[in-house]
């Protein structure tokens, strides 16, 4: 049945009963609310567990960008200067976050587990130069254990020993993983 008051005071009544009811503001900075497990936030670029870069330059993530937001360029590794176990590494590495959607089809698309998401959201900035992510920015960091590359592969001498850990060092931890350091509860980096 519709109201017999006039309708500016149906209006204030209105604003009046919301001053009884629940405030769902949030108090953003000061009172951060944890994502959902699988938010997809801000990428990391892992590492093996003895510190050598999983990424190889492939390119597959760039290509399977629909914003075009990810920039690689290959380079090969030698004996003398080692970053990745494999012939070849991410010598540059570039997410674009003006352009970035956050779809997850790069870390789908990526054929070594390089490349995961983290559950960091906070990537506001006052230019647009900070918003262009380099390697070095996006690389998981040194766990106990890992050493900075460039070095030779410490888990087998041989590309399969490597990757099937058959005999690593005591001091290297098996399990380490470098993305837990930087988001230990995210489910998308298990
Ligand atoms: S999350 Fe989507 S838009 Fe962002 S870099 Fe990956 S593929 Fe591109
Ligand atoms: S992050 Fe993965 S898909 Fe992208 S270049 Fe490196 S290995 Fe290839």
């Amino acid at each position: 049945m519709p109201s017999m008051l006039p309708k500016p005071l149906q209006g204030f009544g209105l604003t009046f009963v919301q001053m009884f009811k629940k405030v769902t503001t949030e108090q953003y900075p000061e009172d951060k609310r944890p994502t959902a497990p699988r938010y997809h936030g801000r990428h990391v670029l892992n590492r093996h567990p003895d510190g050598l870069e999983k990424c190889v330059g492939c390119e597959l993530c760039a290509w399977a960008c629909p914003a075009d937001a990810i920039y690689v360029e290959g380079g090969w590794n030698t004996e003398e200067e080692r970053y990745s176990p494999g012939e070849r590494y991410g010598a540059v590495y570039q997410i674009n976050y003006l352009r970035c959607i956050f779809c997850g089809l790069c870390i789908e698309a990526c054929p070594t587990r390089s490349l995961t998401m983290s559950n960091d959201y906070e990537l506001a900035d006052d230019n647009r130069q900070n918003l262009i992510y380099t390697k070095e920015q996006l690389m998981a960091p040194l766990l106990p254990g890992m050493e900075q590359p460039p070095h030779p592969m410490r888990l087998g001498e041989t590309e399969q020993d490597y990757y099937l850990r058959a005999d690593p060092p005591a001091e290297v931890d098996v399990d380490a993983q470098a993305v837990d350091a930087v988001n230990p509860d995210s489910e998308v980096n298990a």
